[in-house]
């Protein structure tokens, strides 16, 4: 096992959000670094450890909340290097090749996005890990147990010598936490995206197949417009699914969309859509086929009756706003 970073960051917000553009895509800004700690764990130990604070410059008024969840100060953050430069030392004290790790997953959709707005290269880190997935892969949670840092130091009886919220002191109990589990075995068999995808598509209980996958997009709702997302094929025949009559498409959360195929010799199929985003700036996009039993094809139908019965209302009141916004400016203009 080679050595792996265990990092955490402190960020901070604006009032309102902000926006970047990104290959062309416009994407919402997560927050602007302000500290970044880490341990270096080499061998079943924590060689070495970094820190430093970054005044921001985009949000250069420190958010009260994060004021209060981290104890910064303007005058500390005022003490702070440049993004670019506090970024530049992370990177050379963590060097090319390393992996990554982080309680959550949370910080290095942060981390690529100030990369992209420092100017510097977003491709790295390549490999990173939730460490939180990790520890849980060998210590399944009881019920009704919190996840958060401090809960897990504390019933694993670690010694609480350092303030939480510290991105210093939040690295290193981060890794003395994932220091109790075999980190070795949990980090090789951790699941990357691709099986992230298909572990949340197709589930060991559901008839599901035709996993396929596409990367590397930074419109978040290029699935929408993608023909080749959109039409399957037949998963007993192979061949091409005629669409749903009206091409509906549900969504099910934020991130799964599903629609009703049908092929002529075999009859409805469900396709499933997923997506995910775990660098902060690109979406992978999945899909799944299931052939649809009747109780399926009736949820399909109720569900998709009533989600065209809500866009109906919709429309209906939006005409209304507009018909009496066009009334209102026609009185304001006879005055
Ligand atoms: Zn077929």
């Amino acid at each position: 096992m080679p050595q792996l970073i265990v990092f955490d960051m402190e960020w901070n917000m604006g009032y309102a959000p902000r926006t970047f553009r990104y290959q062309g895509a416009e994407q919402t800004l997560r927050g602007e670094i302000i500290q970044i700690g880490a341990a270096r764990v080499e061998a079943g130990r924590i060689t070495d450890t970094f820190t430093v604070l970054i005044r921001p410059k985009i949000f250069p008024k420190l958010h009260h909340h994060v004021a209060k969840v981290t104890g910064l100060t303007q005058k500390d953050l005022a003490a702070g290097v440049p993004l670019a430069e506090g970024l530049r030392r992370f990177m050379d004290w963590c060097g090319p090749d390393a992996a990554l790790g982080e309680w959550g997953q949370d910080d290095v959709p942060v981390l690529k996005q100030n990369l992209v707005l420092a100017g510097l290269d977003e491709s790295w880190p390549r490999t990173w890990y939730d460490l939180q997935r990790a520890f849980l892969s060998q210590r399944p949670r009881a019920e009704g147990e919190s996840m958060t840092l401090e809960s897990v130091v504390e019933r694993l009886g670690l010694e609480k010598d350092e303030a939480f919220h510290d991105a210093l002191a939040d690295a290193v109990y981060t890794a003395r936490v994932c220091l109790t589990i075999d980190l070795d075995k949990a980090l090789a068999e951790y699941p990357g995206e691709e099986r992230q995808l298909e572990e949340l598509l197709c589930p060991p209980d559901k008839k599901r197949s035709g996993f396929t996958l596409w990367r590397g997009y930074v419109d978040g709702e290029a699935w929408l417009t993608s023909e080749e997302m959109r039409r399957a094929a037949c998963p007993v025949c192979g061949a091409p699914l005629a669409p749903d009559p009206e091409d509906w498409w549900l969504r099910k959360g934020n991130n799964s969309l599903c629609s009703m195929g049908s092929c002529p010799a075999h009859g409805p199929v469900m396709i499933w859509l997923r997506r995910m985003r775990s660098d902060g700036l690109h979406h992978t996009f999945a899909r799944a086929t299931e052939p649809a039993d009747e109780a399926l094809t009736a949820r399909w139908q109720k569900e998709k009756k009533a989600a065209l019965a809500r866009a109906k209302r919709r429309a209906e009141r939006e005409a209304a706003e507009a018909a009496a916004a066009a009334a209102e400016r026609v009185k304001n203009a006879g005055r």
